[in-house]
């Protein structure tokens, strides 16, 4: 499998190590020939403003949103969430996402009270041991739609979600060096999801 991290902005670095640790030499994907040659995509956290502003420069954005729809896997952590919800509330009107996932997020949701703040999670990969995650103005998700399945919350709060082939964390699990979450897109929504496809 031929996984691409969106190489625009944001913390691409830290995805690009973490799937490496999964045994994923991942492509960094700036342009739509790199877009071509990947079968699923790692969403980056940084600033969901400015990635889909580059992603319309260098023409990716609906390249993208078309592959996403065609039910390529993909992986989007905060600014990721983001860009994968459907609605965006607390955005500017002329924000853009690419969609897929059936969800309303607020961004920068925990945004007053904490900013930016570590905790301990659970998450549903089967495993019973605690997750560190690290939420830096993070959104949250506030409504969930069909085929919406919730993997985590945080003060009762979706903060990770997938369907058929989309995952989305609102925390940084590439940040934290757990990479359960990776190990997860890759083995549990990305394989999965490609073997249907064939
Ligand atoms: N608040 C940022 C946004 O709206 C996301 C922050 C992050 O990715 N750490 O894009």
């Amino acid at each position: 499998m031929r996984v691409g991290v969106l190489a625009f902005q944001g913390d691409v670095r830290e995805h690009v190590s973490a799937l490496i640790a999964c045994g994923v030499y991942p492509i960094s994907v700036r342009r739509a020939s790199e877009l071509a040659e990947v079968d699923a995509l790692v969403i980056p956290g940084g600033e969901s403003t400015t990635i889909a502003q580059l992603a319309q420069i260098f023409d990716l954005y609906q390249p993208i949103k078309d592959r996403i729809k065609a039910g390529m896997p993909v992986y989007g952590s905060c600014a990721g969430m983001i860009l994968l919800a459907d609605e965006i509330l607390d955005a500017s009107p002329e924000q853009k996402s690419f969609g897929g996932l059936d969800i309303s997020v607020r961004r920068n949701a925990f945004g007053r009270q904490v900013d930016s703040f570590e905790t301990q999670i659970s998450f549903a990969d089967g495993s019973s041991e605690l997750m560190h995650a690290i939420f830096i103005r993070a959104p949250w998700v506030e409504r969930v739609g069909h085929g919406i399945e919730v993997l985590t919350t945080f003060d009762s709060h979706p903060v990770a979600v997938r369907s058929k082939s989309i995952l989305a964390t609102a925390f940084h699990p590439e940040i934290s060096g757990d990479y359960r979450v990776h190990r997860y897109f890759i083995e549990e929504v990305a394989l999965p999801a490609l073997q249907q496809v064939q």
